[in-house]
Protein backbone atom coordinates (compact mmCIF):
# COMPACT_ATOMS: atom_id res chain seq x y z
CA UNK A 1 0.00 0.00 0.00
CA UNK A 2 0.95 3.61 0.00
CA UNK A 3 2.41 5.19 2.78
CA UNK A 4 -0.38 6.88 3.06
CA UNK A 5 -3.43 4.19 2.76
CA UNK A 6 -1.11 1.75 4.97
CA UNK A 7 -1.75 4.58 7.89
CA UNK A 8 -5.41 4.12 7.25
CA UNK A 9 -6.89 1.80 9.45
CA UNK A 10 -10.48 1.77 7.77
CA UNK A 11 -8.03 1.31 4.19
CA UNK A 12 -6.23 -1.46 5.49
CA UNK A 13 -9.19 -3.06 6.76
CA UNK A 14 -10.97 -3.11 3.30
CA UNK A 15 -8.15 -3.82 1.43
CA UNK A 16 -6.90 -7.05 3.36
CA UNK A 17 -10.97 -8.10 3.35
CA UNK A 18 -10.89 -8.01 -0.22
CA UNK A 19 -7.45 -9.85 -0.65
CA UNK A 20 -9.02 -12.54 1.84
CA UNK A 21 -11.75 -13.35 -0.44
CA UNK A 22 -14.11 -11.43 2.04
CA UNK A 23 -18.04 -10.29 0.34
CA UNK A 24 -18.52 -6.52 0.94
CA UNK A 25 -20.16 -5.45 4.19
CA UNK A 26 -18.84 -8.74 5.50
CA UNK A 27 -18.04 -7.99 9.43
CA UNK A 28 -14.56 -8.30 9.40
CA UNK A 29 -11.23 -7.91 11.68
CA UNK A 30 -7.94 -7.42 10.60
CA UNK A 31 -4.92 -7.61 12.61
CA UNK A 32 -1.73 -6.45 11.37
CA UNK A 33 1.20 -8.85 11.85
CA UNK A 34 4.18 -7.86 10.07
CA UNK A 35 4.80 -4.11 8.41
CA UNK A 36 8.09 -3.09 6.08
CA UNK A 37 9.13 -0.69 3.96
CA UNK A 38 10.09 -1.26 0.33
CA UNK A 39 12.00 1.88 -1.06
CA UNK A 40 13.42 0.30 -4.15
CA UNK A 41 11.10 1.72 -6.42
CA UNK A 42 9.92 4.56 -7.65
CA UNK A 43 6.97 4.97 -5.48
CA UNK A 44 7.82 3.98 -1.76
CA UNK A 45 5.48 1.38 -0.43
CA UNK A 46 4.72 -0.27 2.79
CA UNK A 47 4.18 -3.86 2.74
CA UNK A 48 1.55 -5.62 4.92
CA UNK A 49 0.91 -8.83 6.40
CA UNK A 50 -2.79 -9.17 8.15
CA UNK A 51 -4.35 -11.85 9.85
CA UNK A 52 -7.88 -11.62 8.69
CA UNK A 53 -11.13 -13.46 9.63
CA UNK A 54 -14.78 -12.89 9.62
CA UNK A 55 -15.60 -15.45 12.12
CA UNK A 56 -15.76 -13.47 15.78
CA UNK A 57 -12.66 -12.68 17.36
CA UNK A 58 -8.81 -12.86 16.44
CA UNK A 59 -7.39 -15.06 18.71
CA UNK A 60 -5.56 -12.70 21.40
CA UNK A 61 -1.68 -12.34 20.57
CA UNK A 62 0.70 -14.17 22.27
CA UNK A 63 2.23 -11.55 25.45
CA UNK A 64 3.95 -10.87 27.72
CA UNK A 65 6.73 -13.51 26.91
CA UNK A 66 9.15 -13.66 30.49
CA UNK A 67 7.05 -11.59 32.12
CA UNK A 68 4.40 -13.45 33.30
CA UNK A 69 6.69 -16.54 33.92
CA UNK A 70 8.61 -14.34 35.96
CA UNK A 71 5.80 -13.63 38.37
CA UNK A 72 7.24 -16.24 40.86
CA UNK A 73 8.45 -15.66 44.54
CA UNK A 74 11.99 -16.81 44.51
CA UNK A 75 12.49 -15.69 48.21
CA UNK A 76 13.90 -18.55 49.64
CA UNK A 77 15.33 -20.19 46.06
CA UNK A 78 19.06 -21.06 45.80
CA UNK A 79 20.81 -18.24 44.22
CA UNK A 80 22.90 -17.37 40.90
CA UNK A 81 25.42 -14.39 41.01
CA UNK A 82 24.67 -12.17 37.94
CA UNK A 83 27.44 -9.60 37.12
CA UNK A 84 26.01 -6.39 34.97
CA UNK A 85 22.93 -5.36 35.02
CA UNK A 86 22.96 -5.16 30.60
CA UNK A 87 20.09 -6.88 28.34
CA UNK A 88 22.10 -10.23 29.22
CA UNK A 89 21.76 -9.47 33.04
CA UNK A 90 18.65 -8.91 33.21
CA UNK A 91 17.12 -11.36 30.93
CA UNK A 92 19.22 -13.65 32.51
CA UNK A 93 17.82 -12.76 35.89
CA UNK A 94 14.09 -13.11 34.39
CA UNK A 95 14.88 -16.03 32.60
CA UNK A 96 16.14 -17.28 36.72
CA UNK A 97 13.04 -16.35 38.35
CA UNK A 98 10.73 -18.22 35.29
CA UNK A 99 12.92 -21.14 36.25
CA UNK A 100 12.65 -20.92 40.02
CA UNK A 101 16.03 -19.76 41.10
CA UNK A 102 16.76 -16.05 42.75
CA UNK A 103 19.01 -13.67 40.98
CA UNK A 104 21.33 -11.41 43.17
CA UNK A 105 22.46 -8.62 40.18
CA UNK A 106 25.85 -7.00 40.46
CA UNK A 107 25.86 -3.94 38.84
CA UNK A 108 29.06 -1.18 38.85
CA UNK A 109 26.61 1.94 37.78
CA UNK A 110 23.92 3.59 38.75
CA UNK A 111 20.12 3.76 38.45
CA UNK A 112 18.88 4.89 35.11
CA UNK A 113 17.48 8.12 36.96
CA UNK A 114 20.82 8.59 39.06
CA UNK A 115 22.97 7.41 35.48
CA UNK A 116 21.04 10.71 33.65
CA UNK A 117 22.89 13.57 35.48
CA UNK A 118 26.45 11.53 34.64
CA UNK A 119 25.21 11.18 31.11
CA UNK A 120 24.92 15.12 31.76
CA UNK A 121 28.63 15.50 33.33
CA UNK A 122 29.89 13.84 30.04
CA UNK A 123 28.22 16.49 27.60
CA UNK A 124 28.49 19.76 29.83
CA UNK A 125 31.84 19.20 31.67
CA UNK A 126 33.50 16.49 30.08
CA UNK A 127 33.36 14.56 32.95
CA UNK A 128 33.68 10.98 32.59
CA UNK A 129 32.61 8.69 35.44
CA UNK A 130 34.13 5.08 34.73
CA UNK A 131 31.09 3.56 36.80
CA UNK A 132 28.56 5.06 35.23
CA UNK A 133 28.10 6.53 31.36
CA UNK A 134 26.83 5.70 28.67
CA UNK A 135 27.54 2.04 28.46
CA UNK A 136 27.83 1.41 32.36
CA UNK A 137 24.82 1.55 34.78
CA UNK A 138 21.75 -0.17 35.20
CA UNK A 139 20.29 -1.41 31.54
CA UNK A 140 23.89 -1.36 30.25
CA UNK A 141 24.60 -0.49 27.09
CA UNK A 142 21.66 -0.24 25.59
CA UNK A 143 19.44 1.85 28.17
CA UNK A 144 20.76 5.04 26.29
CA UNK A 145 20.68 3.59 22.73
CA UNK A 146 18.51 3.65 19.81
CA UNK A 147 16.50 0.70 21.00
CA UNK A 148 16.83 -1.12 17.35
CA UNK A 149 15.88 -4.10 18.22
CA UNK A 150 16.05 -6.07 14.58
CA UNK A 151 18.58 -9.46 14.82
CA UNK A 152 19.93 -11.53 12.49
CA UNK A 153 20.83 -14.24 15.27
CA UNK A 154 17.11 -15.31 15.62
CA UNK A 155 18.49 -19.09 15.32
CA UNK A 156 19.80 -18.52 18.91
CA UNK A 157 16.76 -18.56 20.50
CA UNK A 158 13.64 -17.05 20.79
CA UNK A 159 13.19 -13.46 19.49
CA UNK A 160 9.22 -13.08 19.73
CA UNK A 161 9.61 -14.03 23.38
CA UNK A 162 12.58 -11.17 23.63
CA UNK A 163 10.35 -8.58 22.38
CA UNK A 164 6.76 -9.57 24.15
CA UNK A 165 9.18 -8.76 27.22
CA UNK A 166 9.77 -5.17 26.28
CA UNK A 167 6.22 -4.76 25.89
CA UNK A 168 4.75 -6.31 28.61
CA UNK A 169 7.26 -3.97 30.67
CA UNK A 170 5.81 -0.89 28.31
CA UNK A 171 7.48 -0.78 25.20
CA UNK A 172 4.88 0.16 22.20
CA UNK A 173 3.53 -3.08 20.71
CA UNK A 174 4.28 -2.15 17.40
CA UNK A 175 7.73 -3.14 18.01
CA UNK A 176 6.16 -6.85 17.46
CA UNK A 177 4.72 -6.21 13.77
CA UNK A 178 7.53 -3.93 12.37
CA UNK A 179 10.34 -5.27 10.65
CA UNK A 180 12.76 -3.24 12.08
CA UNK A 181 11.66 -2.46 15.46
CA UNK A 182 12.83 0.32 17.75
CA UNK A 183 12.18 1.53 20.88
CA UNK A 184 13.55 4.71 21.59
CA UNK A 185 16.16 6.41 23.90
CA UNK A 186 13.18 8.33 25.62
CA UNK A 187 11.51 4.99 26.15
CA UNK A 188 13.91 2.64 27.20
CA UNK A 189 14.64 3.72 30.47
CA UNK A 190 10.68 3.01 31.53
CA UNK A 191 10.76 -0.31 30.26
CA UNK A 192 14.41 -1.02 31.92
CA UNK A 193 13.01 0.76 35.35
CA UNK A 194 10.07 -1.71 35.32
CA UNK A 195 12.13 -4.81 34.40
CA UNK A 196 14.00 -4.67 37.40
CA UNK A 197 10.92 -3.58 39.67
CA UNK A 198 10.18 -7.20 38.32
CA UNK A 199 12.51 -8.92 39.61
CA UNK A 200 13.13 -7.69 42.98
CA UNK A 201 9.14 -8.29 43.45
CA UNK A 202 9.56 -11.82 42.77
CA UNK A 203 12.07 -11.73 45.52
CA UNK A 204 15.38 -10.82 43.30
CA UNK A 205 18.18 -8.38 44.01
CA UNK A 206 19.34 -6.10 41.90
CA UNK A 207 22.29 -3.79 43.37
CA UNK A 208 24.20 -0.81 42.21
CA UNK A 209 27.59 0.19 42.97
CA UNK A 210 28.52 -3.15 43.17
CA UNK A 211 31.62 -3.20 40.95
CA UNK A 212 32.70 -7.37 40.96
CA UNK A 213 36.44 -7.13 40.95
CA UNK A 214 37.37 -10.86 41.63
CA UNK A 215 35.53 -14.57 41.03
CA UNK A 216 35.84 -16.37 44.22
CA UNK A 217 37.41 -19.92 42.99
CA UNK A 218 37.43 -23.01 45.20
CA UNK A 219 38.90 -26.32 42.96
CA UNK A 220 37.88 -24.83 39.83
CA UNK A 221 34.39 -23.96 40.51
CA UNK A 222 32.57 -20.53 40.71
CA UNK A 223 31.37 -20.06 44.26
CA UNK A 224 30.32 -16.43 43.79
CA UNK A 225 32.03 -12.93 43.78
CA UNK A 226 34.41 -10.32 45.22
CA UNK A 227 33.29 -6.82 45.15
CA UNK A 228 35.62 -3.89 45.19
CA UNK A 229 35.06 -2.83 48.41
CA UNK A 230 36.09 -6.56 49.31
CA UNK A 231 32.53 -7.65 50.53
CA UNK A 232 31.86 -11.21 49.04
CA UNK A 233 28.32 -12.57 47.67
CA UNK A 234 27.94 -16.02 47.20
CA UNK A 235 25.77 -17.96 44.68
CA UNK A 236 25.53 -21.36 43.37
CA UNK A 237 26.90 -20.25 39.68
CA UNK A 238 28.06 -17.25 38.02
CA UNK A 239 26.73 -15.57 34.89
CA UNK A 240 29.38 -12.78 33.43
CA UNK A 241 27.44 -10.29 31.42
CA UNK A 242 29.50 -7.23 31.92
CA UNK A 243 29.61 -6.38 28.11
CA UNK A 244 32.40 -5.24 26.03
CA UNK A 245 33.60 -2.05 27.83
CA UNK A 246 34.82 -3.71 30.36
CA UNK A 247 38.54 -3.97 29.83
CA UNK A 248 39.17 -4.72 33.93
CA UNK A 249 37.00 -8.00 33.48
CA UNK A 250 39.12 -8.63 30.94
CA UNK A 251 42.29 -7.97 32.74
CA UNK A 252 40.63 -9.61 35.84
CA UNK A 253 40.00 -13.26 33.62
CA UNK A 254 43.48 -12.67 33.03
CA UNK A 255 44.80 -12.34 36.36
CA UNK A 256 43.07 -15.09 37.92
CA UNK A 257 44.56 -17.68 35.43
CA UNK A 258 41.08 -17.50 33.28
CA UNK A 259 41.36 -18.06 29.69
CA UNK A 260 40.12 -15.17 27.35
CA UNK A 261 40.75 -15.72 23.14
CA UNK A 262 41.30 -12.73 20.73
CA UNK A 263 38.25 -11.96 18.49
CA UNK A 264 37.97 -9.73 15.71
CA UNK A 265 36.07 -6.54 16.11
CA UNK A 266 35.73 -3.51 13.83
CA UNK A 267 36.95 0.46 14.61
CA UNK A 268 35.79 3.52 12.03
CA UNK A 269 34.24 6.68 12.32
CA UNK A 270 30.68 7.98 12.79
CA UNK A 271 29.44 9.55 9.84
CA UNK A 272 26.64 12.34 9.60
CA UNK A 273 24.75 13.63 7.34
CA UNK A 274 21.59 16.04 7.71
CA UNK A 275 18.55 13.50 7.33
CA UNK A 276 17.06 15.42 4.59
CA UNK A 277 20.48 14.81 2.42
CA UNK A 278 19.29 10.55 3.48
CA UNK A 279 15.72 11.46 3.28
CA UNK A 280 16.57 11.88 -0.57
CA UNK A 281 19.20 9.26 -1.10
CA UNK A 282 16.54 6.25 0.09
CA UNK A 283 12.86 8.13 -0.86
CA UNK A 284 14.21 10.04 -3.91
CA UNK A 285 12.22 13.39 -2.87
CA UNK A 286 13.26 16.38 -0.86
CA UNK A 287 10.22 16.43 1.05
CA UNK A 288 9.39 12.98 3.06
CA UNK A 289 6.02 11.96 3.18
CA UNK A 290 4.47 12.85 6.35
CA UNK A 291 3.39 9.05 6.60
CA UNK A 292 7.17 7.43 6.62
CA UNK A 293 9.71 7.13 8.81
CA UNK A 294 13.03 9.57 8.84
CA UNK A 295 15.13 7.24 6.17
CA UNK A 296 17.92 5.07 6.87
CA UNK A 297 20.67 2.75 4.94
CA UNK A 298 22.84 -0.08 5.36
CA UNK A 299 25.94 -0.55 3.29
CA UNK A 300 28.74 -2.97 2.83
CA UNK A 301 31.58 -2.71 0.66
CA UNK A 302 34.90 -5.27 0.39
CA UNK A 303 38.28 -3.09 0.52
CA UNK A 304 41.70 -5.23 0.33
CA UNK A 305 39.98 -8.03 1.60
CA UNK A 306 38.25 -6.76 4.75
CA UNK A 307 34.61 -6.08 4.86
CA UNK A 308 33.74 -1.89 5.65
CA UNK A 309 30.11 -1.48 6.79
CA UNK A 310 27.40 0.71 8.09
CA UNK A 311 27.19 0.28 12.08
CA UNK A 312 23.73 1.01 14.11
CA UNK A 313 22.82 3.93 11.72
CA UNK A 314 20.34 5.86 13.75
CA UNK A 315 17.61 7.95 11.33
CA UNK A 316 16.57 11.24 13.21
CA UNK A 317 19.23 10.53 15.98
CA UNK A 318 22.33 12.09 17.98
CA UNK A 319 26.02 11.00 18.16
CA UNK A 320 26.37 9.61 21.50
CA UNK A 321 29.68 10.29 23.76
CA UNK A 322 30.41 6.77 24.74
CA UNK A 323 33.85 7.20 26.65
CA UNK A 324 34.02 5.22 29.68
CA UNK A 325 37.14 6.64 30.92
CA UNK A 326 38.37 10.49 30.77
CA UNK A 327 41.36 10.28 28.50
CA UNK A 328 39.07 9.10 25.58
CA UNK A 329 37.05 9.66 22.99
CA UNK A 330 34.32 7.07 21.90
CA UNK A 331 31.36 7.73 19.42
CA UNK A 332 27.94 5.80 18.99
CA UNK A 333 24.38 6.68 18.15
CA UNK A 334 21.27 7.00 19.68
CA UNK A 335 17.64 8.52 18.77
CA UNK A 336 14.49 8.99 20.31
CA UNK A 337 11.16 6.98 19.18
CA UNK A 338 9.75 9.76 16.81
CA UNK A 339 13.42 9.68 15.43
CA UNK A 340 12.50 13.45 15.47
CA UNK A 341 16.40 14.80 15.09
CA UNK A 342 17.55 17.03 11.74
CA UNK A 343 20.71 14.44 11.58
CA UNK A 344 21.18 11.02 10.40
CA UNK A 345 24.25 9.40 12.09
CA UNK A 346 26.22 5.66 11.38
CA UNK A 347 29.00 3.80 12.31
CA UNK A 348 31.26 3.63 9.31
CA UNK A 349 33.87 0.53 10.45
CA UNK A 350 36.83 -1.58 9.06
CA UNK A 351 37.09 -5.20 10.27
CA UNK A 352 40.08 -5.89 12.05
CA UNK A 353 40.85 -9.62 12.36
CA UNK A 354 41.98 -10.87 15.70
CA UNK A 355 44.70 -9.45 17.29
CA UNK A 356 47.66 -12.27 18.69
CA UNK A 357 47.06 -12.06 21.95
CA UNK A 358 43.77 -10.52 23.41
CA UNK A 359 44.26 -7.79 25.09
CA UNK A 360 46.44 -6.37 22.36
CA UNK A 361 43.27 -5.99 20.57
CA UNK A 362 42.03 -3.99 23.96
CA UNK A 363 45.35 -1.37 23.88
CA UNK A 364 44.73 -1.48 19.98
CA UNK A 365 40.99 0.42 20.77
CA UNK A 366 42.19 1.97 23.85
CA UNK A 367 45.50 3.85 21.57
CA UNK A 368 42.67 4.89 18.66
CA UNK A 369 40.06 6.62 21.65
CA UNK A 370 42.81 7.88 23.51
CA UNK A 371 44.09 9.29 20.05
CA UNK A 372 40.91 11.32 19.46
CA UNK A 373 41.07 12.65 22.56
CA UNK A 374 44.01 14.18 22.26
CA UNK A 375 42.87 15.50 18.95
CA UNK A 376 39.20 16.73 19.87
CA UNK A 377 41.33 19.07 22.77
CA UNK A 378 41.99 16.60 25.63
CA UNK A 379 38.32 16.88 26.44
CA UNK A 380 35.34 14.90 25.06
CA UNK A 381 35.08 16.91 22.16
CA UNK A 382 35.43 14.80 18.99
CA UNK A 383 37.47 15.41 16.59
CA UNK A 384 35.75 15.79 12.76
CA UNK A 385 36.16 16.57 9.65
CA UNK A 386 33.82 17.14 6.14
CA UNK A 387 32.93 13.77 4.52
CA UNK A 388 34.53 14.62 1.07
CA UNK A 389 37.54 16.64 2.70
CA UNK A 390 38.27 12.93 4.61
CA UNK A 391 38.12 11.51 1.23
CA UNK A 392 39.99 13.55 -0.39
CA UNK A 393 43.08 13.72 2.54
CA UNK A 394 42.97 17.65 2.90
CA UNK A 395 41.48 19.68 6.57
CA UNK A 396 38.26 21.26 6.94
CA UNK A 397 38.56 24.99 7.49
CA UNK A 398 35.23 24.79 8.45
CA UNK A 399 32.73 22.49 10.39
CA UNK A 400 28.45 22.03 9.69
CA UNK A 401 26.11 21.45 12.62
CA UNK A 402 27.04 18.31 14.25
CA UNK A 403 24.61 16.39 16.58
CA UNK A 404 27.36 15.30 19.13
CA UNK A 405 26.87 17.23 22.36
CA UNK A 406 30.03 17.79 23.96
CA UNK A 407 30.83 18.99 20.63
CA UNK A 408 33.63 18.68 17.75
CA UNK A 409 36.90 19.92 16.77
CA UNK A 410 38.54 20.26 13.44
CA UNK A 411 40.98 17.61 12.57
CA UNK A 412 42.38 15.34 9.41
CA UNK A 413 40.88 12.05 11.00
CA UNK A 414 41.86 10.66 7.65
CA UNK A 415 45.33 11.33 9.44
CA UNK A 416 44.55 10.49 12.84
CA UNK A 417 43.10 6.98 12.00
CA UNK A 418 45.69 3.86 11.00
CA UNK A 419 46.39 3.86 7.47
CA UNK A 420 44.81 0.56 7.06
CA UNK A 421 41.67 1.65 8.16
CA UNK A 422 41.93 5.40 7.05
CA UNK A 423 42.49 4.35 3.13
CA UNK A 424 39.68 1.33 3.72
CA UNK A 425 37.09 3.74 4.84
CA UNK A 426 38.47 6.35 1.85
CA UNK A 427 37.27 3.84 -0.50
CA UNK A 428 34.24 2.31 0.79
CA UNK A 429 33.07 5.88 1.84
CA UNK A 430 33.32 6.69 -2.12
CA UNK A 431 32.28 3.56 -3.25
CA UNK A 432 28.82 4.75 -1.06
CA UNK A 433 29.09 7.87 -2.61
CA UNK A 434 28.45 5.88 -6.20
CA UNK A 435 25.59 3.13 -4.75
CA UNK A 436 24.09 6.06 -3.31
CA UNK A 437 23.49 9.29 -4.99
CA UNK A 438 24.19 12.26 -3.04
CA UNK A 439 25.53 10.51 0.22
CA UNK A 440 29.27 11.71 -0.94
CA UNK A 441 29.03 15.74 0.12
CA UNK A 442 30.66 17.93 2.41
CA UNK A 443 27.71 18.45 4.15
CA UNK A 444 28.09 15.51 5.72
CA UNK A 445 30.76 15.08 8.73
CA UNK A 446 32.62 12.20 9.73
CA UNK A 447 33.32 11.75 13.57
CA UNK A 448 36.39 9.64 15.05
CA UNK A 449 36.42 7.49 16.50
CA UNK A 450 34.01 4.42 16.57
CA UNK A 451 35.90 1.77 18.38
CA UNK A 452 33.05 -0.20 20.34
CA UNK A 453 31.50 -2.02 17.64
CA UNK A 454 32.13 -5.42 19.26
CA UNK A 455 34.31 -7.22 22.01
CA UNK A 456 37.69 -7.08 20.69
CA UNK A 457 37.76 -10.56 23.35
CA UNK A 458 35.55 -13.77 23.58
CA UNK A 459 35.43 -15.75 27.23
CA UNK A 460 35.30 -19.61 25.89
CA UNK A 461 33.15 -21.62 26.82
CA UNK A 462 31.68 -25.14 25.83
CA UNK A 463 29.19 -24.95 22.97
CA UNK A 464 26.85 -27.83 25.77
CA UNK A 465 26.69 -26.78 28.97
CA UNK A 466 27.97 -22.20 27.93
CA UNK A 467 30.25 -23.06 30.96
CA UNK A 468 33.35 -21.75 30.77
CA UNK A 469 36.55 -24.48 30.29
CA UNK A 470 38.81 -24.07 32.97
CA UNK A 471 36.04 -22.78 35.43
CA UNK A 472 32.83 -24.67 36.08
CA UNK A 473 29.61 -23.11 37.08
CA UNK A 474 30.93 -19.66 35.42
CA UNK A 475 29.23 -18.55 32.40
CA UNK A 476 30.32 -15.97 30.59
CA UNK A 477 27.28 -14.62 27.98
CA UNK A 478 26.08 -11.65 26.21
CA UNK A 479 28.21 -8.92 24.25
CA UNK A 480 31.58 -9.12 26.38
CA UNK A 481 32.32 -12.37 26.34
CA UNK A 482 31.73 -12.67 22.42
CA UNK A 483 28.01 -14.06 21.92
CA UNK A 484 26.11 -11.70 21.41
CA UNK A 485 26.43 -8.18 18.67
CA UNK A 486 23.06 -6.11 19.69
CA UNK A 487 20.08 -5.79 22.65
CA UNK A 488 18.12 -8.86 21.45
CA UNK A 489 21.08 -11.10 21.03
CA UNK A 490 22.48 -10.30 23.95
CA UNK A 491 19.17 -10.65 25.65
CA UNK A 492 18.88 -14.32 24.42
CA UNK A 493 22.41 -15.14 24.75
CA UNK A 494 21.33 -14.32 28.60
CA UNK A 495 18.60 -16.40 28.87
CA UNK A 496 19.93 -19.09 27.44
CA UNK A 497 23.20 -19.23 29.65
CA UNK A 498 20.12 -18.48 32.77
CA UNK A 499 18.08 -21.58 31.69
CA UNK A 500 21.45 -24.11 31.51
CA UNK A 501 22.83 -22.64 35.07
CA UNK A 502 19.48 -23.45 36.59
CA UNK A 503 18.39 -26.82 34.67
CA UNK A 504 22.21 -27.71 36.89
CA UNK A 505 20.97 -26.23 40.10
CA UNK A 506 17.61 -27.98 39.77
CA UNK A 507 19.72 -31.43 39.28
CA UNK A 508 21.78 -30.87 42.01
CA UNK A 509 18.40 -30.48 43.58
CA UNK A 510 17.07 -33.71 43.31
CA UNK A 511 19.76 -35.55 41.44
CA UNK A 512 17.18 -38.51 40.93
CA UNK A 513 15.88 -35.87 38.21
C1 LIG B 1 24.94 4.58 22.35
C2 LIG B 1 24.68 3.13 22.02
C3 LIG B 1 23.69 2.82 21.12
C4 LIG B 1 23.38 1.49 20.82
N1 LIG B 1 22.34 1.22 20.00
C5 LIG B 1 21.92 -0.05 19.85
C6 LIG B 1 20.74 -0.34 19.15
O1 LIG B 1 20.04 0.53 18.67
N2 LIG B 1 20.38 -1.65 19.02
C7 LIG B 1 21.12 -2.67 19.55
O2 LIG B 1 20.74 -3.84 19.40
N3 LIG B 1 22.25 -2.41 20.22
C8 LIG B 1 22.66 -1.14 20.41
N4 LIG B 1 23.78 -0.87 21.12
C9 LIG B 1 24.57 -2.01 21.62
C10 LIG B 1 23.85 -2.65 22.82
O3 LIG B 1 23.60 -1.68 23.77
C11 LIG B 1 24.70 -3.77 23.35
O4 LIG B 1 24.89 -4.72 22.32
C12 LIG B 1 24.05 -4.48 24.52
O5 LIG B 1 23.72 -3.57 25.52
C13 LIG B 1 24.96 -5.57 25.06
O6 LIG B 1 24.35 -6.14 26.18
P1 LIG B 1 25.17 -6.86 27.33
O7 LIG B 1 24.18 -7.11 28.41
O8 LIG B 1 25.93 -7.98 26.79
O9 LIG B 1 26.25 -5.79 27.83
P2 LIG B 1 26.08 -4.30 28.33
O10 LIG B 1 24.83 -3.69 27.88
O11 LIG B 1 27.36 -3.62 28.01
O12 LIG B 1 25.94 -4.44 29.91
C14 LIG B 1 27.00 -4.81 30.73
C15 LIG B 1 26.76 -4.26 32.13
O13 LIG B 1 27.73 -4.81 33.00
C16 LIG B 1 28.15 -3.82 33.91
N5 LIG B 1 29.50 -4.16 34.39
C17 LIG B 1 30.66 -4.13 33.69
N6 LIG B 1 31.69 -4.51 34.48
C18 LIG B 1 31.15 -4.78 35.70
C19 LIG B 1 31.71 -5.21 36.94
N7 LIG B 1 33.04 -5.45 37.08
N8 LIG B 1 30.89 -5.36 37.99
C20 LIG B 1 29.54 -5.11 37.88
N9 LIG B 1 28.97 -4.70 36.74
C21 LIG B 1 29.76 -4.56 35.66
C22 LIG B 1 28.14 -2.55 33.09
O14 LIG B 1 28.04 -1.42 33.92
C23 LIG B 1 26.92 -2.75 32.21
O15 LIG B 1 25.76 -2.18 32.78
C24 LIG B 1 24.13 0.45 21.42
C25 LIG B 1 25.16 0.76 22.32
C26 LIG B 1 25.43 2.08 22.62
C27 LIG B 1 26.54 2.40 23.60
Amino acid sequence: MSPADAADAERVRAAAATAAGCRRGDAVLVRVDRRSLDARGRQVRVRLRVEVTDEGDLPDAELPGLARAAERDVRRRPAVVIVGAGPAGLFAALACIANGVRPVVLERGKDVRARRKDLAAITQRHVVDPDSNYCFGEGGAGTYSDGKLYTRSSKRGDVAAILRTFVAYGADPDILVDAHPHIGTNKLPGVITKMREAIVDAGGEVRFGARVADLELADGVARGVRLSTGEEVRGERVILATGHSARDVFEMLERQGIAIESKGFAVGVRVEHPQSIIDMVRYRTSVRDPHLPPASYSAVHQVDGRGVYAFCMCPGGIIAPCATRQDEVVTNGWSPSKRNNPFANSGIVVEVPPHDAPMDGVRFQLALEHAAWEAGGRRQSAPAQRLVDFTLGRASSSLPACSYPPGVVSHRVDQLLPPPIATRLRAALTAFGRSMRGYLTNDALVVAVESRTSSPVRVPRDAETLEHPDVSGLYPCGEGAGYAGGIVSAAMDGVRSAERACAVIASLASPAA
